[in-house]
């Protein structure tokens, strides 16, 4: 035996070991000791995994004699042994990661099967059918799981087989039509494989679980992974279980079943389950299932166990439950239990219900929503009246709620090419049904309609988890992918055609419909409440428009973060200005095309001052490289030449002397400054005449941030800064008012966060600029990166995009060390973070934990950011 521990029987574990034994293994454990019906097994722990990719993926001595001796215990309390011919022992594979990964790793039923063991099952149980209908499911799920062969060559062993018989149904099929099919699945294996199937069970079990292991490095859940933050190092246990039968006639049968409604948290158990079915029949969507209630009619004792167990589960987790339970003669059976997937709108509900019910607390309650989740209920829901007019062509299951609007696409590969390539940046993915390899082109569709599957169908149960939109099984629909078209109410929509579906009612349009802004009310609101009452970090918003400043402030921004100038500056009716002072020779020039955007610029910051009231707003100077804002067509530099009444040979000398070879490192930033300090007095004077007016205007108390970008000399910032308060000074005292302004920095260059004690003696507040941060730390440009990170994913060199979580390593130590410098010269600094790094959750929690005062983010993530800043408050307190 080896000297770590790396098998434990499930009576071994409990709930808070599921970093050892994955959750399914934890809770499997857990519901053993509770004395509920589990079949018995045992687990491979997480640590086994991971030893076998140090191995060099192989399972070494010492895990498989540890196997082989929790085979004899298995067998020892089951009673049965592997093989037997009389009596045989028979196991299901089940993979499950600390966090749940739905349909990422496959699960193999029935192993432990045989040509010999198959009549010993068949005898003992006097069902035949039952006996071969598990054989041949066997070698399928094996074949596909374990070989890597193609599902589709058995199911269409099985239509044809069906065919011939002229029955529509699995179950149609009879003892020997099993016993046919079992035949030819191991001829195809032995023919695609150029072996037999192994008959030995222990061989069989051996090469599942290092099927288990090796899938948790298959393509699609290195996706998942990345999506969800889910580390590579942790690996996945293995669940090796006694079989329990759902398959073995009318009095058997398996379901899935939640406590609440995952959809719209409603208290009432929601669930489906097939008679005479086993295991993934009620998800992949084949045969449709019977709701729950039904069972009370066809087995009331089994259904009164069920909810007693439910309701113990629900309690004892304190959270909604998400069971797999399976029936095998009468007999009740827990397969899994664990807190349940949820739509956005259930997770509020449910939180805010569970607070009612005296279940948990505010805080707890706070901690139960993923934060990210929260976007699906920002984003966009069907404008009323448009809905209301728009004719409804067909209805599915509302799997998913939400609101989508996109033109057709019939292939996940196809959602992802059509949506990254811009040619239909909105999608709606028709499947007939959809399955795991799916997952890349369902994350990019608006929303995802099938024709089959219930409302745990792989469809529904994936699109719930990402927030989109989802109607399922709508079997009016008849799908041709080969014409890449579908009828449904006597009319044929193609691949580009414009449809709606409403998650929310099911109901499927044959249209586009516009869609309204979402609000924050009801549970949400209430929700929020608890949040903001918890977190001690500040939410600003980054806007550079008075529309998205109002926005950010309806999601509850508390002032701005940033706002760019450059933005304001492409706008039709002034970025002639703009390229009149880019293009002039000399002061005089540039003046004079300033003091054209000078009335420009200083309306929209009286329009930001305005929507903001009282709340603070941090003005960026101009900060992106000047050739940016130049005409690049023939015809537009022509129209520009005569403009200014220069020669177009002039212009595009003109044009050609400000080309830069890296313009991300180049003349941009304050460094425009340090070259024309105009720009900043022009600036300066359009912030500081605003505020003044504003002020006049309405009484409000304006303190203007004015933030100067790109610094990584104090000296520089110094220039600049001097230009700032003789221009500002000059202006506040010739208008007679007592304003007070703030000048400050951004850290976005390595050299600054260096010698952030020397910034900050000229710098009143530091924003963390992390976007180039990020890529001046790193030394590639976000622009760049992108051709050559998914190599760097592939090799796990980087687990995550740099630029949407921070790197708390590398980027993060730089931003630490500048907040301690900083506030170590000036205690009373400003600190804050503007990259869009703001909004990302676990980069908010690191802020809080540096001590910054606050976080800005784009207007749409500003509830996310103030729900993860809440989190990391009731996780971290600050002393
Ligand atoms: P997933 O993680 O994809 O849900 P599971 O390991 O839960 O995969 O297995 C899928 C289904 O297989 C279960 O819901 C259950 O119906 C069936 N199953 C798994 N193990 C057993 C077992 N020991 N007896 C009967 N059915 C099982
Ligand atoms: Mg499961
Ligand atoms: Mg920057």
């Amino acid at each position: 035996m080896s000297q770590k521990k790396y098998l434990y029987l499930f009576s071994e574990g409990n709930k808070d070991m599921r970093e050892i034994l994955g959750g399914k293994g934890a809770n499997l454990a857990e519901m053993t000791r509770a004395g509920m019906p589990v079949p018995q097994g045992f687990t491979i722990s997480t640590e086994a995994c991971t030893q076998y990719y140090k191995d060099g993926r192989q399972i070494n001595e010492e895990i498989m004699a540890d196997i082989y001796e929790y085979i004899g215990k298995l067998e020892e309390i089951a009673g049965k042994k592997f093989g037997d011919v009389n009596n045989p022992l028979l196991v299901s594979v089940r993979s499950g990661a600390r966090a749940s990964m739905p349909g990422m790793m496959d699960t193999i039923l029935n192993l432990g099967l045989n040509d010999e063991s198959v009549e010993g099952l068949a005898k003992l149980t006097s069902n035949p059918r039952f006996a071969y209908d598990s054989y041949r499911r066997f070698v399928q799920m094996f074949s596909d799981v374990v070989m890597e062969m193609s599902k589709s060559d058995f199911e269409k062993i099985i239509d044809e087989m069906k065919q011939a018989k002229g029955v529509k149904e699995d179950i149609d099929l009879d003892a020997d039509d099993m016993k046919a099919l079992v035949v030819k699945f191991k001829a195809l294996y032995k023919e695609k494989m150029g072996k037999d199937f192994p008959s030995d069970p222990k061989e069989q079990l051996i090469e599942a679980v290092k099927a288990v292991f090796r899938s948790w490095d298959n393509p699609r859940a290195n996706v998942y992974r990345r999506m969800n933050e889910i580390p590579y190092d942790w690996g996945t246990a293995v669940n090796v279980q006694c079989m329990a039968f759902g398959n073995s006639g009318n009095r058997s049968g398996t379901g899935v079943a939640f406590t609440r409604n995952p959809a719209t948290g409603e208290k009432a158990l929601f669930g489906e389950y097939l008679i005479n079915a086993q295991g993934e029949d009620v998800v992949a969507g084949i045969r449709t299932p019977s709701p729950i209630s039904k069972l009370h009619e066809e087995m009331p004792e089994v259904y009164d166990q069920f909810v007693e167990i439910a309701q113990r589960l629900e309690n004892h987790y304190k959270d909604m439950q998400d069971m797999e339970f399976t029936i095998e003669n009468g007999k009740l059976f827990m397969l899994q239990t664990r807190n349940g997937k949820r739509t956005a709108a259930a997770a509020l509900k449910i939180a805010v219900d569970l607070v009612d019910e005296g279940m948990i607390d505010e805080k707890e309650a706070v901690l139960r929503v993923e934060p990210k989740q929260l976007d699906s209920l920002l984003h966009p829901q069907f404008d009323p009246a448009a809905l209301k007019a728009a004719q409804v062509i067909g209805k599915g299951l509302a799997a998913s709620p939400g609101a989508a609007c996109g033109q057709v696409v019939f292939t996940a590969e196809d959602a992802k090419e059509y949506v990254e390539s811009g040619k239909m940046p909105k999608v709606v993915l028709v499947r007939l049904e959809t399955s795991p390899e799916d997952i890349e082109g369902m994350q990019v569709a608006q929303g995802i309609l099938t024709v089959r599957g219930g409302m745990t169908s792989h469809a529904a149960v994936v699109a719930r988890g990402m927030g989109t939109c989802c109607v399922s099984g709508c079997g009016d629909i008849v799908v041709d992918y080969d014409a890449k078209c579908f009828t449904l109410a006597g009319k044929t929509y193609h691949e580009g055609d414009w449809i709606s579906i409403d998650g929310s009612t099911g109901n499927i349009y044959g249209e586009a419909i516009p869609t309204a802004d979402a609000s924050i009310s009801g549970d949400f609101e209430r929700f929020m409440e608890w949040a903001d009452v918890a977190r001690t970090l500040k939410v600003f918003t980054n806007a550079d428009n008075p529309h998205d400043a109002q926005q950010g402030v309806n999601f509850g921004a508390e002032g701005i973060g940033l706002c760019r100038t450059e933005h304001m500056f492409f706008e039709a009716d002034r970025i002639k200005a703009v390229r009149e002072m880019i293009v002039a020779e000399n002061v005089e020039g540039r003046k004079k095309a300033l003091a054209k955007i000078l009335p420009y610029q200083q309306g929209d910051f009286e329009a930001m001052y305005k929507v903001m009231g009282d709340r603070p707003m941090t003005i960026r100077y101009l900060d992106p490289p000047l050739h940016e804002f130049l005409p690049t067509k023939p015809a537009e530099i022509e129209e520009l030449a005569a403009d200014l009444g220069i020669t177009v040979d002039h212009l595009n000398t003109v044009i050609a002397s400000l080309h830069e070879f890296n313009p991300m490192m180049g003349h941009r930033g304050c460094r425009l400054a340090v070259a024309y300090p105009e720009i900043a007095e022009m600036q300066t004077t359009a912030v500081i005449n605003a505020a003044i007016n504003v002020h006049k205007e309405t009484g409000l108390n304006i303190v203007p941030h004015i933030m100067i970008p790109l610094v990584g000399e104090v000296k520089e910032l110094k220039f600049v800064k001097d230009v700032v308060v003789a221009t500002a000074d000059k202006l506040i005292a010739e208008a007679g008012v007592d304003m007070k302004y703030e000048v400050g920095t951004m850290i976005e260059i390595p050299r600054a966060a260096l010698t952030a004690d020397e910034i900050a003696t000229e710098a009143e507040f530091f924003s963390f600029g992390t976007n180039d941060l990020t890529q001046m730390t790193f030394g590639f440009s976000r622009d760049d990166a992108g051709k050559f990170l998914n190599y760097y994913y592939d090799n796990k060199v980087y687990e995550s995009d740099p630029f949407a979580h921070l790197d708390q390593k590398g980027v993060g130590k730089l931003v630490e060390m500048a907040a301690k410098l900083g506030r170590a010269t000036r205690p009373e600094l400003g600190l804050g973070i503007c990259g869009e790094h703001g909004g990302d959750p676990t980069s908010v929690e690191f802020c809080h934990r540096v001590g910054l005062d606050y976080v800005s983010c784009s207007p749409f993530r500003v509830p996310i950011a103030r729900l993860a800043a809440a989190q990391a408050a009731i996780k971290n307190p600050r002393k």
